[in-house]
């Protein structure tokens, strides 16, 4: 599977440089590699990483993806019910 590139085209913006720590100290400038957040050097090379989906490193599931993604859910839901209450009370 070396052609099948996950996700991003080429039609993409570019991203933030890759930023991996260098031997010098200093981030990478470098564009990352399509649909990754790494350039081709700093593991953003095909076939690097775990497949998506993978379950093999999973033990409490705190990080997921999912469970990020519910977690961001409910703190945008509390800060913009916190904006309102701000709104309402003229603070
Ligand atoms: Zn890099």
């Amino acid at each position: 599977m070396k052609s099948a590139e996950a996700g991003a085209t080429a039609a993409d913006p570019p991203a933030e440089p890759c930023g991996a720590h260098r031997v010098d100290g200093t981030p990478c400038p470098r564009p990352p590699a399509p649909g990754k957040r790494r350039c081709r050097r700093h593991g953003g090379a095909p076939g690097v990483g775990a497949p998506r989906g993978s379950q093999n490193a999973l033990k409490h599931g705190l990080y997921t993806r999912d469970a990020l993604a519910e977690r961001k859910l409910l703190s945008d839901f509390i800060r913009g019910c916190l904006r309102t209450l701000r709104e309402i009370e003229g603070r």
